[in-house]
């Protein structure tokens, strides 16, 4: 007999679509350079402290003195350290080396760490929403309840009505790139207190944060220590998506024992991120390091912002790219496009797969249809900064000759 929870997941069909799109128009007109704006992955290349320590790292495997074998599953201790020092006690969190557990990346995390609660905990995640949280949950046959974020909410979700269990809360948010304050993230804290719920925070975008008021950890939070789970990344962060490392904060204040659960699940599933990755993740704490990833980041939000802006003055309704790496777009009235995907005269905004078809067909520009993200992502399409900077103009100079 088969888990048949999995059978209630929808088809995973959103990039799989899109590659095939993508591929037939490739084979159809194999001129057209097609320039992508869709995928979530880095361009840019390692920061050269990062290069270093993992060049490093290999030449300590090759002598029996300095080989490592399997390391900590926690992590290893130079890392802990400078992830509390820097990523917590710099800011005036307090956070203890054995509240952080580091991993493999972010994605296994958020998607791991619901194995500690009981399959009758009921989740809200907001929609639209990364695809992980909703799909774990429903593979251990949790009910899952949708929190509308939509631009008459400023994609702010409200609280629930009646009582939650668990709330997954991405801030920078992943796909509207849109943000909340420490005060519409302080009502989240204090829902959870009173309700006794859990907060999993995922503040995998956390680097890209450029406002005053925006909270780089739920630990900013009074209470926060009580309630929630942090989950960060190094992918976005400093170009780790290939090299695999990130970690999680489980606070030892919380109602429950989670610290010493996820140790023990760790310790049974789990033999630690690599060595190298480690070491690579310790340089960019360094002061070369530090210096390094703020000018890759700065070089997406350069994009983000002239996306923001280009955009803006064509006519388009975008949201994000402030604080974040990721545009929501709203997608226009067919009238205003030239040649009309639909017939003009149309009212109504076009749906996301529509105006993903008319951008890859008319501006050769790739995108991601903001529906693959939830229902109340219908009518918008997700754009990323993370191209160079010379595709991104080009993709907006297409986008503009076409309207
Ligand atoms: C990219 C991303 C992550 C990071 O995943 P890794 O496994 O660390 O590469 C986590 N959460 C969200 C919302 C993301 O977009």
């Amino acid at each position: 007999m088969i888990n048949e929870n999995y059978l209630r997941l929808s088809e995973s069909y959103l990039f799989t679509e899109i590659s095939r799109k993508v591929k037939d128009y490739k084979e159809k007109h194999p001129d057209a350079d097609v320039i992508s704006l869709g995928i979530g992955d880095v361009t840019q290349p390692l920061a050269p402290a990062v290069i270093e320590a993992m060049h490093k790292a290999v030449d300590e495997m090759q002598a029996a003195a300095s080989f490592r074998g399997y390391g900590p599953e926690r992590g290893y201790d130079f890392l802990r350290e400078a992830i509390v020092e820097n990523g917590f006690r710099r800011r005036g969190i307090d956070i203890e080396a054995d509240e952080v557990f580091v991993s493999d990346g972010a994605k296994s995390d958020t998607g791991n760490f619901q194995e500690l609660l009981s399959a009758k905990c009921v989740v809200a995640v907001t929609d639209p929403v990364y695809p992980v949280y909703v799909d774990s949950n429903l593979m251990a046959g949790r009910t899952v309840v949708k929190l509308t974020c939509s631009a008459e909410n400023n994609f702010v979700p409200e609280l629930p009505i009646g009582h939650v269990d668990v709330i997954y809360l991405c801030y920078p948010n992943n796909p509207t790139g849109t943000t909340l304050t420490k005060e519409q993230l302080k009502a989240w804290v204090d829902y959870a207190i009173r309700e006794e719920a859990l907060i999993f925070y995922d503040a995998a975008y956390e680097a890209y944060i450029q406002s005053e008021d925006v909270p780089h950890s739920i630990y900013e939070i009074p209470g926060a220590r009580q309630c929630a789970v942090e989950f960060h990344s190094y992918s976005k962060t400093a170009g780790f998506t290939g090299i695999r490392c990130g970690y999680t904060v489980v606070p030892k204040t919380l109602k429950m024992p989670l610290n010493v659960l996820w140790n023990r699940r760790q310790c049974t599933k789990f033999n630690g991120a690599s060595y190298l990755s480690q070491r690579a993740a310790e340089a960019i704490y360094s002061p070369e390091g530090k210096v390094q990833i703020k000018k890759t980041i700065a070089y997406y939000m350069e994009n983000a912002h002239l996306m923001r802006e280009t955009l803006t003055d064509m006519g388009f309704k975008v949201y994000g790219g402030i604080d974040a790496p990721y545009l929501w777009l709203v997608t226009p009235k067919p009238h205003i496009l030239t040649p009309s995907p639909i017939g003009k005269g149309e009212t109504s905004g076009m749906t996301s797969w529509e105006f993903f078809d008319w951008m890859l067909q008319t501006a050769h520009v790739v995108c991601t249809p903001g529906v693959g993200f939830g229902d109340q992502g219908e009518g918008f399409v997700r754009l990323t900064a993370f191209g160079t900077h010379e595709n991104t103009e080009k993709a907006l100079h297409r986008i503009a000759n076409r309207l």
